[in-house]
């Protein structure tokens, strides 16, 4: 493969390491040494069976840490919203989460982004709370419980 800012061969760089909650991963590095270009991949190479939640989020959970994993669908009944992550597995917050689904919504121009951003708040007031419904056939995401 050659650079793709100055053309230069490139050099790859595989490692295999043990991450927490996601088991065996490889990290493949492509590097420029004439450049300094650089572009990092991580595979999971562990397999586990898939896993499907449902979890209430509230006020006082908001804050806890969300593993989401490539190609989870998430999905809100009461909205009738459905969101499939794409691109990366990634350690967000449940804040962070919903977040991400409106921001998604809002690239859509879907009319439900006002009535989540208004969810949210009042969840955030500790008015309400918000199901959601996790499944994952990598079996990677989950909520941490810290
Ligand atoms: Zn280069």
């Amino acid at each position: 493969m050659k650079c793709p800012v100055c053309g230069n061969k490139l050099e790859t760089i595989e490692t295999v390491k043990e991450i927490p909650y996601f088991g065996k991963v490889l990290i493949s590095t492509l590097k420029c040494n004439k450049c300094g270009w650089k572009d990092t991949k991580i595979y999971i190479l562990e397999s586990k069976p898939p896993v499907e939640f449902k979890y209430t989020i509230n006020k006082d959970n908001l804050g806890k840490l969300f593993v989401l994993s490539e190609g989870t669908t998430i999905n809100i009944p009461e909205l009738g919203i459905t969101y499939k992550s794409v691109g990366e597995n990634k350690i967000t917050t449940l804040e962070g989460l919903i977040m991400d689904i409106i921001d998604r919504l809002k690239i859509l121009k879907d009319e439900k982004v006002k009535e989540l951003e208004k969810i949210l708040e009042q969840v955030k007031e500790g008015n309400r709370s918000l199901d959601i419904e996790v499944r994952d056939e990598l079996g990677l995401s989950k909520v941490l419980d810290w």
